[in-house]
């Protein structure tokens, strides 16, 4: 952070019914001096291990509001952002502050806002989390349950704590045109996470014909590298006039 090389990309996610931009997740990205681009599967649990995931997170929050704002002045069909949260930053008990104060600065509706948690996290100190949970809830955000299939959260967890959306973890959407248990299992958590009253996301989409058997499960939304990877600002302002030209939205 104090070296400047942190930036946060922003991947599009598509509705599968009209194949209308709805919106984006910010994904963070290390572009180190020396070493080149770092993963975020290299140094989150890095950050996490070090506590420096706390102004770390902060961070990306602000900037993903911020972005928020910029589209929205730009005249963009209104987006919301989706930003990951690890379980660390809910260990001090700041976190519906932290969110609350990052929406005002950036004078942002709270609703606008996806926070993606996984399975996993959910699991951890069951009490604690849903009390948080339920305070972001209260201030108007979106929460959803990330990487959905391959964690250990108990269905009645998914019942009782506030979420509105869920996606699908890439492993699954990968095989579903060629292993017909993961297509099972695919249909299966639509049917489920509809019945609940949840939106669904599919994640890892790459091809035609994965898109093409989300639709007929009747999977909400998507995203993926059939329709773009992660994007700077700078690239995605671009995507999106391609985007609206290609799709006459
Ligand atoms: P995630 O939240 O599940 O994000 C989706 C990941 O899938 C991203 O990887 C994205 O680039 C990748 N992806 C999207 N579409 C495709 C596709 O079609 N094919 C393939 N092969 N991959 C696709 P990324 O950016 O490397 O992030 C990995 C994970 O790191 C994220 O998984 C998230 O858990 C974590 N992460 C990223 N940014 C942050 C952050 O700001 N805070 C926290 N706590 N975690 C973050
Ligand atoms: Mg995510
Ligand atoms: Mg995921």
């Amino acid at each position: 952070m104090k070296h400047d090389e942190l930036f946060v990309h922003y991947q599009p996610l598509v509705s599968l019914r009209d194949g209308a931009l709805v919106g984006a997740e910010a994904l963070l990205r290390w572009r180190h001096g020396g070493a080149g681009l770092i993963e975020p599967a290299k140094f989150i649990p890095l950050a996490e291990e070090t506590g420096l995931i706390v102004p770390l997170g902060e961070w990306v929050l602000s900037q993903a509001c911020a972005q928020v704002k910029a589209w929205d002045e730009a005249g963009v069909p209104s987006l919301d952002i989706g930003v990951n949260l690890s379980g660390y930053q809910f260990q001090r008990g700041t976190i519906a502050r932290t969110v609350r104060k990052a929406l005002s600065r950036a004078a942002v509706e709270p609703n606008r806002l996806i926070l993606e948690v996984t399975e996993n996290f959910l699991m951890e100190e069951a009490a604690d989390i849903a009390a948080a949970l339920g305070t972001l809830k209260t201030l108007g955000v979106q929460l959803a349950i990330d990487d959905f299939g391959t964690g250990y959260a108990s269905l009645s967890a998914l019942r009782r704590l506030p979420f509105h959306t869920l996606k699908i973890d890439r492993s699954f959407v990968r095989n579903v045109n060629d292993d017909p248990d993961a297509a099972a299992i695919v249909k299966a958590i639509i049917a489920m996470a509809h019945n609940l009253g949840l939106t669904v996301v599919a994640e890892g989409v790459e091809t035609p014909a994965q898109e093409r058997f989300l639709k007929e499960a009747g999977c909400d939304e998507a995203q993926g590298f059939l329709y773009s990877p992660a994007l700077s600002p700078e690239d995605f302002a671009q995507f999106l006039e391609a985007y609206a030209e290609k799709t006459h939205i």
